[in-house]
């Protein structure tokens, strides 16, 4: 629907690559003013140069959502340019691999660090923000935080924390007209993934035939839950992980 969030504010964590720059073309292309957030600022800007016609409803913002000064400061500055927030999208997230044994306390903390508290600081400061709107969170959460993956020890552990803090934002924000839902992707074609699976010859077609659906998603194809969850088609789901996986899950 081009028109869906004609006039809304969304911002996207993540926004310079994968799911993240996926989810914000999907926004734009629904009408949203979308500020894209993410670590630096040069993937954003070529992604705004290759999609120069959606360009004036672009903002592009560098920060490091587990600084939570930093985080709140740029979500505060984007409402006082934009006007409001109607939609945040809590997408930022990293995956080093490895079992518990021979997880570091370092790798263990940045995970923590960029999964779980920096979705915990974004949603702290754009909560005053949703309110007023009465706007609503989608987190991206993984089907590793409802199964688990073999070696992902740590992302694991943030991802069943990012579930499950959707539904207590879900349970605590409703009364005051904030919804709170996430998607749960199974294996997506992204950089963060690519990454993991060029370690091994032959693994992504293994990884592929593994899924019920007999291969590994694109990004484009997992959006339009994200847009659907943050609509006003989804006004009564409140709470809710909505699995985009292939059928990863469904065995
Ligand atoms: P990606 O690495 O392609 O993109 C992640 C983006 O987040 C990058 O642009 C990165 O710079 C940014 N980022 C990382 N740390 C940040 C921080 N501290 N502050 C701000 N931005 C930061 O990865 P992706 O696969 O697109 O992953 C996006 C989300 O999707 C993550 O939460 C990931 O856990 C989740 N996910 C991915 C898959 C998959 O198979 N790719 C499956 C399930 C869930």
């Amino acid at each position: 629907d081009q028109n869906r969030f004609l006039g809304k504010t969304v911002i996207v964590t993540g926004a310079g690559s994968g799911l993240g720059a996926a989810v914000f073309k999907r926004f734009l292309l629904e009408g949203a003013n979308v500020v894209g957030l993410d670590l630096s600022a040069e993937p954003m800007e070529r992604f705004r140069e290759r999609n120069s016609v959606l360009s004036a409803q672009m903002t592009l913002k560098v920060a490091d959502v587990s600084d939570p000064d930093a985080i709140a400061a740029v979500i505060n500055e984007s409402v006082e340019e934009l006007g409001t927030l109607d939609v945040l999208v809590n997408n930022a997230g990293i995956a080093p691999t490895g079992p518990a044994a021979t997880t570091s306390n370092e790798l263990w903390r940045t995970v923590m660090k960029v999964n779980v508290d920096g979705l915990f600081y974004a949603t702290r400061a754009a909560l005053p923000h949703l309110i007023r709107s009465q706007g609503n969170i989608v987190n991206t959460a993984s089907v590793s935080g409802i199964g688990a993956d073999y070696s992902y020890a740590a992302y694991d552990a943030s991802k069943g924390a990012v579930i499950n803090f959707t539904r207590s934002v879900a349970v605590d924000y409703a009364q005051r007209g904030v919804r709170c839902n996430a998607v749960a992707p199974g294996p997506v074609l992204t950089p963060l993934l690519q990454k993991n699976l060029d370690t091994t010859a032959g693994l992504k077609e293994a990884f592929g035939r593994s899924i019920p659906l007999g291969r590994i998603a694109v990004p484009e194809e997992i959006a339009p839950a994200f847009t659907f969850l943050a609509s006003a088609d989804a006004s009564y789901i409140n709470g809710h992980i909505l699995t985009a996986d292939g059928g990863v899950t469904a065995w």
